[in-house]
C-alpha cells in the first residue's frame, strides 16, 4: 500500500513522457520557496529554457523520436542541477529550473553552463544522433514580484533570447 501510495504521489507531481515535476506541482513549490526566500531574505532565480526548432526535429525525425529528445533534455538537466533545485516541465518543449539561494550572476552561470554542455552534445535516436540546441532566459526574484511575475520575467528573457538568434542565455537588464 505504502507503495502503491508513492506511485500515485509520483503520477499527480510528476510529467508523464520525462519524469520532472509538472506544472501544478512547479507552481505549489514556487509558492513555497517565494514564501521561504521573503522571510529569509534569501535569493530566488528561475532559469525557463525552450529547445530550439524542435518542431523541425519532429517534422523531420517523426514524434516518437521527438519525445526521446524531449526525455533525453529533461533526464540531462535533472542530473546536472542541485538537489535543492528543481526542474518542471512548463510546457510541450519548455522546462523551467527553480534555483533557490541563488543569485541572478550564479543563476546566469548555471543557465549557461547548461546551454553549453546541451550545444556540445549530441543525443541518441534510432536513426543516428541529433543535436540540439535550448534558449534560456533567467529572472531572480525582486521585492515587487510574485510567483507569475517571476515565470513571466523569465519567460520574456527567452523570448529575448531566440530573437537574438537562439542558442544563447538572456537576463532582463544583463547579468
Ligand atoms: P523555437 O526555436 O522558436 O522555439 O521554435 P520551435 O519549433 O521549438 O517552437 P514551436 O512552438 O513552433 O514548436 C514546438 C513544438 O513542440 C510543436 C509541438 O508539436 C511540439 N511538442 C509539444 N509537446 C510535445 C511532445 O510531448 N512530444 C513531441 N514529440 N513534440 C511536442
Ligand atoms: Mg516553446
Ligand atoms: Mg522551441
Amino acid at each position: 500500500n505504502l507503495l502503491l501510495f508513492e506511485e500515485v504521489k509520483s503520477l499527480a507531481i510528476r510529467d508523464g513522457l520525462t519524469g520532472v515535476y509538472n506544472y501544478r506541482y512547479f507552481h505549489e513549490v514556487l509558492t513555497h520557496q517565494l514564501e521561504v526566500s521573503r522571510r529569509y531574505g534569501w535569493p530566488l532565480s528561475l532559469l525557463f529554457l525552450d529547445i530550439d526548432n524542435f518542431k523541425i526535429i519532429n517534422d523531420t525525425r517523426g514524434h516518437p523520436e521527438g519525445d526521446v529528445v524531449l526525455k533525453t533534455l529533461a533526464g540531462f538537466l535533472q542530473s546536472h542541477v542541485r538537489h535543492a533545485d528543481m526542474v518542471g516541465r512548463y510546457g510541450g518543449e519548455e522546462f523551467v529550473v527553480l534555483v533557490p539561494q541563488s543569485s541572478k550572476t550564479q543563476a546566469f552561470h548555471l543557465a549557461e553552463r547548461l546551454r553549453e554542455e546541451i550545444a556540445a552534445n549530441s543525443i541518441d535516436l534510432s536513426q543516428g544522433q541529433i543535436h540540439v540546441t535550448v534558449s534560456i532566459g533567467v529572472a531572480t526574484l525582486e521585492p515587487h514580484m510574485s510567483g507569475e511575475d517571476l515565470v513571466k520575467t523569465a519567460d520574456d528573457a527567452m523570448y529575448h533570447a531566440k530573437q537574438s538568434g537562439k542558442n544563447r542565455v538572456c537576463c532582463p537588464e544583463g547579468v
